[in-house]
């Protein structure tokens, strides 16, 4: 089974984009996983095309239209269709690693960019739309968005990164950031490596990368290392 990707878009040549080269795009390759895009405008029934329209109440832009949305999600995931449906939206759920996580064990996902002041509230209702953010800032559409959240997704699936890349030990998957990491040359400009690291000492590198493992969570992240502390 691998994870495949609808995407719901204005702007379908922008895929694959970034996510058709490197370790993402070898895992496309290999049959990890696969995405297909919907181009919004062929689910519009006028002539022109139209996919929005001004928003009820006044204000400043467009909105996508429900009507236009939901015939190219039906199309996209037919009923039996057991992937999440997701929004990519500001006020969406945080897009966490515990989320990315979820996702990876699961057949895959369909994904709405929006664009615009964003997309009716009914069609998000009505076909039970996750919303996801992936920061507290406001891009110009969903597409970056969608490639964040796949590409964090899609390193995780089994066959992608290799042993060599292993994500055991990675930033948040302990619920801490990670510890500095250092190569050669022993002397860049005077700054030396670490001597415990040169040493050998596998028990006491484990001790000081946890240390400064811990010590960078609690100076930089402090609302990630008071979530560490609640847990048991
Ligand atoms: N008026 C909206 C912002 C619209 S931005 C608001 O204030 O909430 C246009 C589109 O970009 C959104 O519909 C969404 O799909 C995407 N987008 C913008 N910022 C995003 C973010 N931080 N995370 C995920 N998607 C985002």
């Amino acid at each position: 089974m691998s994870f495949h990707a609808s995407i719901i878009t204005l702007f379908p040549d922008i895929f694959p984009g970034p996510l058709g080269t490197s370790v993402i795009g070898r895992g496309m390759e290999k049959g990890a996983w696969s995405l297909q895009t919907h181009f919004l405008r062929d689910y519009a029934s006028d002539k022109h095309r139209t996919v929005d329209d001004t928003p009820s109440g006044g204000g400043a832009g467009m909105v996508l239209r429900a009507d236009i949305l939901a015939a190219a999600l039906d199309d996209a995931a037919p009923e039996h269709d057991q992937r999440p449906k997701i929004l990519m939206s500001p006020r969406g759920k945080p897009l966490t690693q515990a989320l990315v996580r979820d996702l990876a064990r699961g057949p895959g996902a369909v994904l709405v960019c929006g664009r615009f002041e964003g997309v009716d509230q009914r069609v998000i209702e009505a076909r039970n739309l996750e919303e996801i953010s992936i920061g507290d800032y406001v891009l110009a559409g969903g597409e970056v968005a969608a490639m964040v959240l796949l590409e964090a997704v899609v390193r995780l699936l089994p066959g992608v990164l290799g042993a060599a890349e292993s994500h055991a030990d990675e930033s948040f998957e302990n619920g801490l950031l990670e510890y500095p990491q250092y190569t050669r040359p022993q002397d860049f400009e005077g700054r030396e490596i670490p001597d415990v690291l040169t040493s050998g000492d596998h028990g006491r590198i484990e001790k000081w990368r946890r240390d400064q493992s811990e010590a960078l969570t609690r100076e930089r992240r402090p609302d990630l290392w008071a979530g560490m502390q609640q847990k048991p």
